[in-house]
């Protein structure tokens, strides 16, 4: 097996380092404040990052998802906030342009929308009664049809970029609709009467992704606006999962990186009084930093093979399975290695600006973030044991 980077590759991944360098400057502040880092999305438009993935059909640069993974990991080393808020954009936009259920009118639409006019589009699927633990997920935000379009109404939650982003692709459940499975995807701008947004995301980590809560009272929306429906939309989730969950894989991956270089420049540096040597030598830190050497290429490895399978299969239970792995050890990796590296900063690390205390608690989303590590090892075992998820007993008893 070849793991050799393309020319190509290498040229997205350093340019997206050199991104991420100049993100690293202001990621400190914009944590702190919690801020939109608009200056950062505006970079990103600039350098052609909303259409890096788009099919060259389309009028976008085609980068495979292996490259996405490659250029999402360089920028998560910067800020992972910004990375992780960006993500979205693909994250929405790709499973529409991959999918079959989707009209070719319908991606012609986001197409232009995203390569011509250049416009950064949100998703919001989550609500206040969701928990990632689980696949299913009904949901209670309503689409009342209505002469030339639907009416909105209800509230979403974790919005990321929400009002940094020129629309929100929104998930609603269609009241016509006689199945509890089915759903659409509708795409509302900032100034739609009836939208507005709750800043509540005062967080832990992941503070600048600014994912706000989303209240829609009979917002209306125009037919043309609805880029996809279903009665059942759990076939448009599973292949687009590795848009959907996946690609936010990367961006840990990158943030776990960041910190153990941080690290490792921490120890390399700091020589305490009365000694010659810096902490790099002492043997409880050499064995610490060898330890995650190992967790952090493991992770990588995982990762990487589970995005070129995505490339080269396709949606195949095979790569999705590759991808819950893939999630679940980059989660387990980071939340060992930003905590480690807090640990071998010792307290002069733990003040805020510090580097290794911001990625710490950034880190510490890497295993709540969908698919969440025990969401992964559910559905692994389903697959490795050849397993029908629909004769799985629920987890709870339900009402
Ligand atoms: C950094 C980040 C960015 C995100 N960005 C987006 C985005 O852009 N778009 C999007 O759609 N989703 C986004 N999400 C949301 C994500 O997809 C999940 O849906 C969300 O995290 C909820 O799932 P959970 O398992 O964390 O739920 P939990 O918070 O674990 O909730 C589990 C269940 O317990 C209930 N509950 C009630 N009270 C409480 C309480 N006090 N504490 C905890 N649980 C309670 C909840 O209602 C829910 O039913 C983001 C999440 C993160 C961490």
């Amino acid at each position: 097996m070849d793991f050799e980077l393309t020319a190509e590759q290498k040229r997205l991944r350093d340019r997206c380092l050199e991104l991420a360098a100049d993100f690293a400057t202001r990621s400190a502040a914009h944590d702190r404040d919690a801020s939109h880092p608009i200056e950062n999305y505006d970079r990103l438009r600039k350098e052609g990052f909303l259409h890096l993935t788009i099919p060259r059909q389309w009028g976008g640069s085609g980068f495979n998802f292996l490259s996405h993974t490659i250029a999402y990991e360089a920028l998560g080393r910067g800020c992972p906030s910004t990375a992780l808020a960006f993500n979205m954009h693909a994250s929405v936009v790709m499973p529409i342009l991959e999918s079959d259920e989707v009209t070719i009118e319908a991606k012609r639409r986001i197409a232009d929308l995203v390569v011509r006019q250049g416009k950064m589009i949100g998703g919001n699927f989550s609500e206040t009664g969701h928990t990632s633990l689980i696949g299913e997920r009904p949901l209670s935000v309503r689409a009342r049809p209505v002469t030339g379009g639907y009416r909105i109404t209800g509230r979403k939650m974790f919005a990321s970029m929400i009002q940094a982003a020129d629309y929100v692709l929104v998930l609603v459940y269609p009241e016509s609709a006689t199945t509890q499975t089915a759903g659409m995807l509708a795409m509302i701008p900032p100034d739609a009467e009836g939208r507005r947004v709750i800043a509540n995301w005062d967080t832990l980590g992941m503070r600048a992704t600014r994912s706000d809560s989303l209240i829609l009272e009979d917002c209306f929306v125009p037919d043309e606006s609805v880029f996809y429906r279903s009665d059942d939309i759990r076939p448009f989730r599973n292949t687009g999962a590795s848009w959907f969950w996946g690609s936010y894989t990367a961006v840990y991956l990158g943030l776990a990186g960041a910190a153990y270089d941080e690290l490792r420049k921490v120890v390399t540096e700091r020589r305490p009084e009365g000694y010659a040597q810096p902490l790099a030598w002492h043997p409880d830190v050499r064995r610490h930093i060898a330890e995650l050497s190992v967790d952090l290429d493991a992770a990588r490895l995982i990762t990487y093979r589970s995005a070129w399978l995505r490339d080269q299969q396709g949606p195949t239970p095979e790569a999705t399975a590759a991808m819950f792995r893939a999630k679940y050890v980059v989660g387990v990796a980071t939340s060992r290695i930003t905590r480690v590296a807090l640990t071998l900063g010792g307290a002069h690390g733990i003040f805020k600006g510090s580097r290794l205390e911001q990625l710490f608690r950034d880190g510490a989303l890497a295993e709540i973030q969908p698919p969440p590590a025990d969401f992964c090892l559910w559905n692994l075992g389903l697959h490795e044991l050849g397993l029908d998820a629909v004769d799985a007993l629920p987890p709870m008893r339900p009402l």
